[in-house]
């Protein structure tokens, strides 16, 4: 059995639009317009977003499959990383 955490999220296009789903939909997403940095997207796999100021207005990562697939926790990838 492999351990909660453990498990690295791939930087794939099937995961790109799961995450889509999420992150694109989030308040905080929204409001710090992440689209307009890199990485766009999937920040549980490739760090938290280049957005200078970022304000955490809420999280839909632990609504996420990926969220529950890979055993991740607290969410906010795009500003903790
Ligand atoms: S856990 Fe969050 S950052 Fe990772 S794929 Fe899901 S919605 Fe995106
Ligand atoms: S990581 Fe969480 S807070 Fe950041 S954009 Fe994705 S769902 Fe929103």
């Amino acid at each position: 059995m492999i351990k909660p955490g453990t498990v690295i999220v791939e930087d794939t296009e099937e995961n790109r639009q799961v995450c889509r789903k999420y992150c694109r939909a989030c308040p905080s997403y929204r409001q710090n317009s992440l689209e307009q940095y890199q990485p766009e997207e999937l920040f549980c796999a490739g760090g938290r977003s280049q957005a200078p100021s970022k304000k955490e207005a809420g999280c839909f990562c632990p609504a996420c499959e990926l969220f529950a697939k890979h055993s991740l926790a607290i969410g906010h990838f795009c500003t903790k990383g």
